[in-house]
């Protein structure tokens, strides 16, 4: 009989033991468990952080790239008006004076006066009025830069005349 109870308690012993180390697996498994959510929700995280970064570096990279691109057609805007400038300019004085001081053109005949007649259709404005006068019978009517007949001569005056 002695041995029937040692039997038991040691049974309930073991069946105590087993359900002790099945409560430490489950908690085991539970902290592992656990643990590899932890895991899983650091990594996302640091994904999520790594996708933000990733999100800003791209934007401001694209930012740089438009504030470049902005640059760029600023320095394009100067270029054109630049040459627009140039270019309308030396249209408009063909015969502007060496002399940087010099504010009018002097005419190509007599290299004094200002320049003070327009011819059409050419719409050179390269002599004076003076030498025009002077000149228009003996050159022929034509203009004396381009050789173009001129069909009108319009006296044009400028601020020093
Ligand atoms: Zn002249
Ligand atoms: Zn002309």
């Amino acid at each position: 009989m002695q041995w029937k109870q040692e039997i038991k308690e040691k049974e309930h012993m073991v069946a105590m033991l087993a359900e002790e180390t099945r409560k430490v697996q489950i908690h085991k498994a539970e902290s592992r468990a656990q643990l590899l959510k932890l895991r899983k929700k650091v990594e996302i995280d640091s994904r999520l952080a790594r996708d933000d970064r990733k999100r800003l570096e791209d934007e401001l990279s694209r930012l740089r790239m438009s504030c470049q691109m902005s640059d760029m057609l600023l320095e394009d805007d100067s270029f054109w008006s630049n040459s627009i400038e140039a270019t309308a300019s030396s249209s408009i004085a063909p015969y502007e004076s060496s002399h940087e001081t010099s504010r009018h053109w002097n005419c190509m005949l007599c290299l004094q006066n200002e320049v003070s007649v327009v011819f059409l259709p050419c719409t050179h404005q390269v002599i004076c009025f003076p030498c025009y006068e002077r000149n228009i019978k003996t050159v022929g009517g034509l203009c004396p830069y381009c050789q173009v007949k001129i069909e009108e001569s319009i006296r044009v005056y400028g601020p020093s005349s």
